[in-house]
């Protein structure tokens, strides 16, 4: 994709949705955090349904601890993978209890010696909770980079570099909440729906599909 196009596609997502915001539900960085451990490899609304019981219980790290470990899977056992993220999350809190005053921290440093927390879960902490032109690659920006040539890479790191380089510097913080709901709703990995693609204009995919004929 060249440089101009790139320009007119973060200007066309920008212009039908402004003001992009995550899908997970949460009031304070420390439920942004908690949702985001437990949406590895589970859908928002998954997360958003086991977090509507447990934040009003349970919303700050020392109250997650007081839950204890059976409690807090009590109110996550509908997520994937539960118990090893109820584990981690326990462990978190515990040293942002000892170690960071309960507050989460703002730097990737940090954030990374919390267990469960790898790379990508940091930069949507550091984007979503801080304003950080971080971009978090997800299966979704990871399709929708390479398959637009917004940003190609043969893995999420090499994407992630690519797009810091390429996404103009005032669409950078919003630019991952663009390209996960385009991959979500409109460039689907199976068949994505070129016809309806407010970006179709600028995006390198070849050849576009067309829409389903209707049945008469
Ligand atoms: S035109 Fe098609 S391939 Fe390109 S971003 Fe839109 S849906 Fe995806």
């Amino acid at each position: 994709m060249k440089k101009n196009d790139i320009e007119h596609f973060f200007a066309t997502l920008r212009e039908a949705n402004p003001e992009p915001r995550t899908e997970l539900e949460y009031s304070s960085n420390f439920e942004l955090l908690t949702a985001v451990l437990l949406s590895a490899q589970a859908t928002d609304v998954g997360v958003n349904k086991a977090t509507r019981k447990l934040f009003p219980v349970a919303n700050t790290p020392q109250a997650i601890l007081d839950l204890g470990l059976e409690g807090l899977e009590s109110y996550i056992k509908t997520i994937g993978l539960y118990r090893s993220k109820a584990k981690h999350l326990m462990e978190t809190c515990r040293i942002l209890v000892e170690q960071f005053n309960g507050e989460v921290p703002s730097t990737r440093e940090a954030l990374e010696t919390l267990p469960g927390v790898g790379r990508k879960t940091a930069n949507v902490v550091l984007n979503v909770g801080f304003g950080q032109p971080t971009m978090a690659v997800d299966t979704h920006i990871f399709r929708v980079s390479n398959r637009t040539g917004l940003a190609p890479g043969k893995t999420p790191l090499e994407v992630e570099k690519q797009l810091l380089k390429r996404v103009p510097a005032e669409y950078a913080v919003n630019s991952h909440h663009w390209l996960i709901l385009l991959g979500r709703y409109v460039c689907q990995a199976r068949k994505p729906k070129c016809w309806e693609c407010l970006v179709s204009p600028y995006c390198d995919f070849k050849p576009k599909t067309e829409a389903p004929a209707r049945k008469s």
